[in-house]
């Protein structure tokens, strides 16, 4: 099964629009961020989990020509704001595109998307299929095995998603004991850590890490990130052994 980060930026992404600072200005590739999302892909399936803003340049990059299903960890348009273009699956696949994520978002969604359903739709618009995830009940798409794991990102329920041996965390600064049970075991992770300093709703780089080593996990990036964590280059020294930051077009085998 392979995993690809299609984006590790916070909510902005990176270079922030018109922002004058040193990250931004970065000509380091590492340094340039699209919005947090990964693909996860076997033979036979291929999930995205959040389709952000920049979910579009995302596929056209990674040339993903087959999308079966999109698991949404919460409705924060940094997440959601690129459903619209699931239409070219639509067309492509002739169906509904799939779409995971709980009760609570999957309203928001019809609410932020309110053109896509109701009685007399305008011709052409993206075709969904809202499907309730419910936390700790496992669920398959094709050949991958999905097990949503509530995290909390300040008083919101987000959905964390294991498969097999990793996870990815994204938008929380809050893991219960019985998610943490949940997340034991695992191998790989990427977890959402936006910068060193404290976050009200996030993670900061130091939680990120604590949480890292509780799970043991024996490799793990950070997504997520803002500008004020600093150059890549910078952050790379500081890091643990066997913790990077994740970077956009990233590839592994689990
Ligand atoms: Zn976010
Ligand atoms: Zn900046
Ligand atoms: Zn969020």
């Amino acid at each position: 099964m392979q995993i690809t980060v299609l984006g590790s930026g916070t909510s902005q992404g990176i270079p922030v629009i018109a922002c004058p600072c040193d990250v931004c200005a970065s000509t380091d590739l590492l340094d340039k961020r699209l919005r947090a999302s990964v693909l996860i892909q076997t033979k036979n399936t291929t999930i995205a989990i959040d389709a952000g803003p920049d979910f579009r340049q995302q596929m056209l990059r990674e040339k993903v020509n087959q999308l079966d299903a999109i698991f949404i960890t919460h409705e924060h348009k940094d997440h959601t704001g690129g459903l619209d273009d699931v239409r070219s699956y639509n067309y492509l696949l002739k169906r509904p595109m799939e779409v995971y994520a709980s009760h609570t978002t999957l309203e928001a969604l019809r609410k932020a998307y309110a053109y896509a359903f109701g009685e007399n739709k305008y011709p052409g618009v993206p075709k969904f299929d809202f499907r309730d995830l419910e936390n700790g009940k496992t669920l398959t798409v094709g050949d991958i095995t999905v097990v949503p794991i509530e995290v909390k990102h300040l008083s919101m329920s987000v959905f964390a998603f294991r498969i097999n041996n990793f996870a990815y965390i994204t938008d929380a600064n809050f893991i219960s004991e019985n998610s943490m049970e949940q997340l034991k075991g695992i191998d790989y992770l990427i977890i959402g850590a936006p910068r060193k300093q404290k976050h009200i709703s996030h993670f900061n780089l130091e939680e990120a890490i604590a949480i890292s080593k509780c799970l043991g996990a024996k490799k793990t990036w950070f997504t997520h990130i803002s500008h004020l964590m600093g150059k890549t280059a910078d952050v790379a020294p500081i890091l643990p052994d066997s913790m990077v930051l994740a970077y956009d077009g990233l590839k592994f085998t689990i």
